[in-house]
Parts: structure tokens; C-alpha cells; sequence
């Protein structure tokens, strides 16, 4: 499914089935008068993405809606791959797409109450340690069409199981070497049912735990009991985990504990782009990206760097819905909701990215003047500001050609256009170097033109930006492009890897931009619309004297567009 949208939503949470399933429970007060209490649940082994918001404004926003609570919950089960840096980052991310948790919970913390009902499973016959080999215990798992085979260790007497278990707890045993297992059903249909593991031997030291265990709960043993702990009401995540969902009942029922409930939802993909932690380790691992936080990357610290915001991601997420079928979603979509929200609230400013300069020879040598120039021409509360003009003004290269194509309404000998704001320019002459290059454009202007406006009906077909050289700011710009230059990097051929289908030309940077002087106190974060070129954001990197702005997206180029159509 490929959606797209041309206007926006009204910022509430999605409304879709998941919305409706809750509202039906609290009608049937089906879990009697208990608050509906929903959980994020990330597992700290990465940083948190794109889809991951997608999964935040559902949990966090179907709870407010229903004057519920959440959790985030760290799912860290697997001391391997978990630390504290995720951990940290995940808590940042969650709070500045806006949201804050009821309680801060761990699946670790709960690892003495897994342990408990662990042995109650055991005491009760459901559970039991097996010795087989984890390629055997694969092997005897059977296949959708054939029934799996029971392990000789599944007779096991409960005192033999509950001695093995503590002594698995104790350290006994190497890693890999015992798993408990719970006693389902070897021929059922659904291969998770097929006496999954419960618990394995593991000895690593935990973020949090640290050697206390050398034995760690399965995600299926723990999901669900830390719901439960919690009394979860609605326990959302990705259709992956549909065919979990009769173990996680199972858990809860033999247990007889609180009947939290799970329901399941189509994960975000998105065009020309990955969401999934191990591959985007795997970028930040072999340095095809500078960091997690890389603003190429579909991580929430990445495109926060970037310059998206949470309004535009919420108005993006809500407009994608919820749905019961997984599909993909086109980076435009995002892309259109980000647009949108910067065109709202992004102040404007002047800034030229490959300078080319331009002499105004009948403006007086050594003068200057303020323009008044509105910030943000879609929102007057923004105000104004004054930018300095004078006799050299830097301009784009791209805003002037010797010789005009057809249809180049731009700067070109003899033509006239506007300055934005400023006065009507006409070029008269220019200065090229040994190699033929233009270096300088020679022009005059109308001083009747003053504001920008035409002093006796006459039309230009053009208005470009300037830069006053003596004012001008230098800074170096960050212009990024897709990180994969497929719509599915996902798809490469045998023996290939998702990092072929990398887009080796995804950053380019401009080292000698000039902007004008207002920008020069802008903070680390603040976003601005160069005007006619895009939404850029200050990068972290900057320093006092040096700004680093980073490209959010560029603004729709229609004359890329008539130049490809001429092309073709
Ligand atoms: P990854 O494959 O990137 O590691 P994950 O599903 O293992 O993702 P978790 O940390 O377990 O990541 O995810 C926390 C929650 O976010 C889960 O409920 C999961 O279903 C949800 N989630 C993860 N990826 C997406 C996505 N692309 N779209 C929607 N929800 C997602
Ligand atoms: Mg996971």
C-alpha cells in the first residue's frame, strides 16, 4: 500500500481499529473499572526510529485518549546486546517526541518473580529442563507440515527438573548447554507452541543485574508476565508477534495472573530506507554513517539532528493510521508532513550556497542600507527583520547563465530580475578567469525599485537571493541526500548485502556558503527556511565562529523538474 496525502490531520492520536477495540473494552468493562494501561516496550540494544514512533504515539496516545496510563518498560533480556547508552537515548527520544511514562519499569527488574513462576511451572508439571542441543532441539521442532517429536529429557520427574533448574541458576552448567522448556505440545500447529524455551543459560554481565544472573527468560517467558505485573490492559506491538500471541496467553492463564491482552498492528516501512536496530548497528559499526545520530539516518536522534520535529512526525504517524496488513509507506509522505510543518514555523533567511558575485556599478562605492524583510511571509507574527544590502552582493551560480536555455527566466546578459526584496538588477557584464569560468557578474539597478517593487508596471520573471559580501557569514552546509539509493535496500542478490544498495553520493558538503548576518546567533537546533532553497537546521558541530547548518529537505525545485522534462 502506497499512500499519499496532501493535507494535514488534526494532531490526535491515530484513530483507527486499535482505537476501537479499546473503546468496546471499556464499554463491556471487560477489565471491570481498572484504567487502561498500555506500555512501550524497546528492547535497549539501539536506538530508537522512525517506526518506533509509530509504536510510541499508539501506546502513549490511545492511553490519553482513554485517560490511561504508560509505561516505558525496557525489555533486557538479552545482557549481550543491551546498555546504558540506549537506555539513555531511548528516554531522550520518547520525551521529545513529547510524551512522558507513568512508571519507568525493566523486564529485569521482574527476573525474581520470572524465576518464581518458573519453578510453579515446573511444580505443576508444564515446564521442563531439556539437555538437547539447540541444532537438535531445532531439528526435533518438525516444520508447518509435519508434527515436531518429543525430546527424551520432556519425562523428566518434577524433582529432577526443579534440581536442574536451581543448579542451572547457580552456574552449574555452560552456556547453551540446558534451556527450560515449556510442556505444550510437540504436534501443535502453531511451532510456537511446540514446548518453547523458557529459559537459557548465559554468562554475560546485564546492564542493570550484572553477574547476579547466568540464566535469562526468553522474550515470550517475559513479555507477557511484565505485562501482567503491570496490568497492562492493551498490549500492542508489530504483526510479528500474531503468532505469539496463544503462548503469551497460555503463560498468563497457567499462571492465572492478570489477563493483560495482546493485539497487534502493522509495522511502518518506508521507501528507501531500513528500520530495523541490527542493520542500522551494522551502518553505525562500519562507519558508513558518522553516528547513530547521523542525520542520514531514520533514527529519531538522526532526524532530529536533521531538523524534523515532533509535530510533523505525529501528524505523519497519525495520518499513516494503524491497519491489520503490513505495507509500505513513501518517504514523500513524511517528507510532505515535514514540509508543511517548517513552511508554518520556519523563520526565513538568505543564504547562498555556491556564491557567485554580482557588482551593482552605478551603486554608490562604499554605501549601505538596511532591507526590511519579513520572517516568515506565511505567519505576521513573526515580524521582520533588516538585512544589509550594498554595491557586491554574493548570488547563486545557478542564478546566472551566460547563455539562457530556453525558458531560464533567471539572471542573464541584458535581463532583468528581481533581488528579493531589495531592488530590480539588470546584468550588463562579466569577468571570467583563464579557464573561461565566470567569476563576477557587472549589472545595474533601478533605484525607483526600492522594496522589490516594479516603479512602473513593468514585470520581471524572476526574484533570486542575495548576500551582502561585506556582511556575508561563512558556513559550512551539510547537504544530504536518501542513505540508499534503492526503494527497497532490503532487496539485493544472492550473496550481496543490504549495504550494496547504499547511496555513495548521500552527503555533500558546501564548505564556502554565505548566509546573511541575522544567522549568526542562531542556536544549535534552530530551524530556518532558506528561502528558494530548503529547510535547514544548525548542526551541534557548529562553534562560535563557525556555523554548521544541515540540510532538513529541500523545497519542491520546479525548475529541476522542467529541466528534466526538456531533457527527456
Ligand atoms: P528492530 O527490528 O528495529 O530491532 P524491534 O521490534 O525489535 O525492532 P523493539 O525495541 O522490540 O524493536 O520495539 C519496541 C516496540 O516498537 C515494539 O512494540 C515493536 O513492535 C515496535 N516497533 C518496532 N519497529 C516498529 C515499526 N517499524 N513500526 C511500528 N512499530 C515498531
Ligand atoms: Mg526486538
Amino acid at each position: 500500500m502506497t499512500t499519499s496525502h496532501t493535507e494535514s490531520p488534526e494532531l490526535h492520536a491515530p484513530s483507527n481499529f486499535l482505537h476501537e477495540m479499546i473503546a468496546e473494552d471499556v464499554r463491556t468493562k471487560k477489565f471491570g473499572d481498572a484504567a487502561i494501561q498500555t506500555r512501550f516496550p524497546p528492547e535497549p540494544n539501539g536506538y530508537l526510529h522512525i517506526g518506533h514512533a509509530k509504536a510510541i504515539f499508539l501506546d502513549f496516545g490511545l492511553a490519553d485518549e482513554f485517560g490511561g496510563k504508560t509505561n516505558l518498560r525496557f525489555d533486557d533480556t538479552n545482557p549481550e546486546r543491551e546498555e546504558t547508552e540506549y537506555v539513555e537515548s531511548i528516554q531522550r527520544d520518547v520525551r521529545w517526541l513529547g510524551f512522558e511514562w507513568e512508571k519507568l519499569c525493566y523486564a529485569s527488574d521482574y527476573f525474581p518473580q520470572l524465576y518464581e513462576w518458573a519453578l510453579k511451572l515446573i511444580k505443576d508439571g508444564k515446564a521442563y529442563v531439556d539437555d538437547l542441543s539447540a541444532e537438535e532441539i531445532r531439528q526435533y521442532r518438525g516444520t508447518l507440515t509435519e508434527p515436531g517429536k518429543e525430546s527424551p529429557y520432556r519425562k523428566r520427574t518434577v524433582e529432577e527438573n526443579l534440581d536442574l533448574f536451581q543448579r542451572m541458576k547457580a552456574g552449574e552448567f555452560a552456556d547453551g548447554s540446558r534451556v527450560l522448556r515449556a510442556k505444550i505440545d510437540m504436534a501443535s500447529p502453531n511451532l510456537n507452541l511446540r514446548d518453547p524455551a523458557m529459559y537459557r543459560i548465559v554468562h554475560a554481565t546485564h546492564h542493570r543485574t550484572g553477574d547476579a544472573w547466568c540464566i535469562y527468560p526468553m522474550y515470550d517467558f517475559a513479555h507477557g508476565q511484565s505485562d501482567s505485573i503491570e496490568r497492562v490492559t492493551h498490549s500492542m506491538c508489530t504483526l510479528e508477534f500474531a503468532d505469539h500471541q496463544p503462548l503469551y496467553r497460555w503463560y498468563i492463564e497457567q499462571l492465572g495472573i492478570f489477563p493483560s491482552q495482546q493485539i497487534e498492528f502493522d509495522r511502518l516501512n518506508l521507501t528507501y530506507t531500513l528500520l530495523s536496530k541490527r542493520r542500522l548497528l551494522q551502518l553505525v559499526q562500519e562507519g558508513h554513517v558518522r553516528g547513530w545520530d547521523d542525520p542520514r539516518m531514520p533514527t529519531l536522534s538522526g532526524i532530529r539532528r536533521r531538523g524534523f520535529t515532533p509535530e510533523a512526525i505525529r501528524a505523519f504517524v497519525t495520518s499513516v493510521g494503524a491497519t491489520r496488513t503490513n505495507g509500505i509507506v513513501d518517504i514523500e509522505m513524511l517528507e510532505h508532513f515535514q514540509r508543511d510543518d517548517l513552511n508554518r514555523r520556519a523563520a526565513r533567511a538568505m543564504a547562498v550556497l555556491r556564491p557567485l558575485k554580482l557588482v551593482i556599478d552605478n551603486y554608490p562605492e562604499g554605501r549601505e542600507e538596511l532591507v526590511e524583510v519579513a520572517n516568515n511571509p506565511e505567519d505576521a507574527a513573526a515580524g521582520t527583520r533588516q538585512v544589509p544590502f550594498s554595491r557586491e552582493l554574493y548570488i547563486e551560480q545557478d542564478d546566472y547563465r551566460e547563455t539562457p536555455p530556453p525558458k531560464y527566466y533567471r539572471l542573464s546578459p541584458g535581463k532583468e530580475v528581481r533581488l528579493r526584496n531589495a531592488y530590480f538588477v539588470t546584468a550588463q557584464s562579466l569577468v571570467k578567469d583563464a579557464a573561461g569560468n565566470v567569476v563576477e557578474v557587472h549589472g545595474t539597478y533601478d533605484p525607483a525599485s526600492r522594496g522589490g517593487n516594479s516603479p512602473d508596471g513593468r514585470k520581471v520573471k524572476s526574484t533570486i537571493h542575495w548576500v551582502s559580501v561585506a556582511h556575508a557569514l561563512p558556513a559550512e552546509v551539510r547537504l544530504y541526500e536518501k542513505l540508499f539509493s534503492k526503494a527497497d535496500p532490503g532487496d539485493f542478490p544472492e550473496g550481496g548485502s543490504f549495504l550494496d544498495n547504499l547511496n555513495r553520493e548521500s552527503l555533500e558538503i558546501v564548505s564556502d556558503a554565505k548566509l546573511e548576518p541575522s544567522l549568526a546567533g542562531a542556536r544549535p537546533g534552530e530551524r530556518f527556511q532558506f528561502e528558494r532553497v530548503g529547510y535547514f537546521c544548525v548542526d551541534p558541530d557548529s562553534s562560535e565562529n563557525r556555523k554548521i547548518f544541515n540540510r532538513t529537505l529541500a523545497l519542491k525545485d520546479t525548475w529541476a523538474k522542467i529541466e528534466k522534462k526538456a531533457a527527456s
